[in-house]
């Protein structure tokens, strides 16, 4: 997702309380920034966060949090945040190769991935959010019985994503290859959902877990 710079977003994003800016030399629980102790669910790759809010909005008994590493994509972020009044939702300005520094060994309930930059070519491999080194970190911060949840358009990228938990000894608890033929009444469109089903592509999804 490309944006124009915004030059104060980092100031911007500074002065809000709901972004999670913490010293990376001490270890943190992410439950002590919120009110409520209530589970935890994350989204990686968050992009213009409509789907996040949206979700907090509609489930005041989870607490939410946000992973976006650009900075001029989570201020749009925290202006819906802002807007909705939303109190169960921080936001992390941060690479996920940084999650174990944010949050401690199982505690995240859920983690959703929602049109991941696919990375096509084979030496980017490693930047996929689905690779293994993400995978380890996921594992790390996830309850045993904690799930992910994948949606994607991109084919070649749902199929290397299930080759490489299905290495990493994941299984799968749903597998949907065309999410929107029938599509649930609670599926919440991502703004890339809505861009590329439009365009005619499928939409894949998957639940899988560590178990
Ligand atoms: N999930 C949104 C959606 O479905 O509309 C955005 C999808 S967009 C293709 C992918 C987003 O993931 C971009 O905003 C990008 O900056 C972010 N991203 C990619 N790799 C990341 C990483 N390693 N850590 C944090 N954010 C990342």
């Amino acid at each position: 997702m490309r944006m124009r710079n915004k030059p104060w977003a980092d100031d911007f994003l500074k002065s809000h309380p709901q972004i999670v800016d913490v010293d990376l030399n001490q270890q943190y629980k992410m439950a002590e920034w919120f009110e409520k102790d209530q589970p935890i669910h994350i989204e990686v790759g968050t992009g213009m966060g409509r789907f996040i809010t949206e979700m907090a909005r509609r489930h005041p008994e989870i607490n939410y949090v946000a992973i976006e590493r650009d900075k001029n994509v989570m201020v749009r972020v925290l202006e819906k945040v802002k807007e909705l009044e939303l109190e169960n939702i921080k936001l992390i300005n941060q690479d996920a190769k940084l999650l174990t520094e944010y949050f401690v060994e199982n505690e995240v309930s859920r983690i959703y991935l929602n049109f991941s930059d696919p990375w096509p070519k084979t030496r980017h491999t490693k930047r996929r959010l689905t690779f293994s080194s993400f995978l380890e970190i996921y594992r790390h911060i996830l309850k045993k019985d904690g799930q992910i949840h994948f949606k994607t358009d991109n084919q070649g990228l749902f199929e290397y994503s299930l080759e490489s938990m299905s290495a990493f000894g994941m299984t799968f608890d749903l597998i949907n290859l065309n999410l929107h033929e029938n599509e649930p009444e609670e599926n919440i469109r991502t703004e890339y959902e809505d861009k590329f089903s439009n365009r005619g592509f499928r939409i894949y999804r998957m639940e899988a877990s560590f178990k």
